[in-house]
């Protein structure tokens, strides 16, 4: 380990220093001590960040990977309508990894995590054979009963999409074909820097019938929630919000690329649903069918219909 696992545990203590009304006891006990709202459930959420698999550090900024790794959780947890209330760190860092850039991962991490009041509670560190990976637990809560699961969409429903897609894959294209991308190019942002919709999630709650958010590819993350509700899928190829602001964006990268954390939910036909929600582009790109084999199709602005094939997004791993 780059310092010792005690003075890395003390560092980041002192750099988690974050009040919270959720959190009565932090790091520094055996077990964090959370008070949650009275008529609240809890929504628990786990992810891995792997060196290799989801991120590289010749081509992601330390603080990018600190970002990423809990706009991951706190995108799982907007998915439920949630509110998040503490992340849990388990980082497990290879030898020769230099304290900088331990230091720029935490600072991306917590710079993410106080923009959403959400203190680091506790975690452990431990000496990696391989790579660096990092796993972020998310707690929140929800009020009772409103949690949005992936089971409610009804035939009839109508599909939606917050913000746009497909540009998180087209940043890892370009960076796998050799080309040069900087972390700070604002058309960029979607992959460096996702930003978790929370405040959209939690306007959500009554009005979404089912919810889940795009982090393997809207074909794939559709295709969980129909297979879910029980439902078939029909989209509409044009209506999809393809990302258009960084160049090589396309419509395959909008359908089956991952890591946008944007939302996918459906809501009653009938329901009012916004143009925008908490300052977000809301669009709707299709809707739930009855089909028994909960198959998923795609229409194009000729009307003609094909089926539409979730394309699993491997991230790194199959490149
Ligand atoms: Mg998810």
């Amino acid at each position: 380990l780059p310092t010792s696992e005690l003075s890395l545990i003390a560092r980041i203590r002192s750099l988690a220093r974050g009040r919270s009304a959720a959190l009565r006891v932090g790091i520094g006990d055996d077990a964090a001590v959370l008070l949650l709202p009275p008529g609240s459930e809890a929504l628990v959420t786990t992810d891995f960040s792997l060196e290799g698999t989801h991120f590289r550090r010749e081509w992601h900024p330390p603080e990018s990977v600190g970002h990423r790794c809990l706009a991951r959780g706190l995108s799982d947890i907007a998915a439920m309508g949630g509110d998040p209330r503490a992340a849990f760190l388990s980082l497990a860092l290879p030898a020769g990894v230099p304290q900088s850039w331990v230091d720029g991962f935490l600072r991306g991490l917590l710079r993410l995590a106080s923009r959403y009041k959400v203190p680091l509670a506790g975690g452990d560190i431990a000496e990696s054979p391989a790579g660096v990976c990092a796993d972020i637990v998310v707690l929140g809560s929800v009020p009772s009963g409103q949690a949005l699961l992936r089971s409610g969409a009804r035939p009839g429903d109508v599909i939606y999409v917050t913000g746009q897609l497909g540009i998180s894959a087209a940043v890892l294209h370009a960076l796998l074909d050799g080309r040069k991308v900087s972390p700070k190019s604002k058309n960029a942002a979607p992959h460096f820097w996702p930003e978790p919709r929370i405040a959209v999630g939690r306007t959500l709650r009554g009005l979404a019938t089912a919810a889940i958010d795009i982090s393997d590819g809207l074909s794939t993350d559709l295709t969980h929630l129909c297979q879910e509700s029980g439902v078939g899928a029909l989209v509409r190829e044009y209506s999809i919000p393809r990302g258009v602001s960084f160049q090589g964006s396309s419509l395959h990268y909008a359908l089956h690329g991952g890591e946008d954390y944007e939302l996918l939910f459906t809501a009653p036909a009938k329901a009012r649903v916004p143009e925008k929600l908490a300052g977000v582009r809301i669009t709707s790109i299709g809707e739930i069918i009855a089909d028994a084999k909960r198959r998923l199709y795609l229409t194009d602005s000729h009307g003609q219909r094909k089926p539409l094939i979730a394309a699993g997004w491997q991230h790194l791993a199959s490149k």
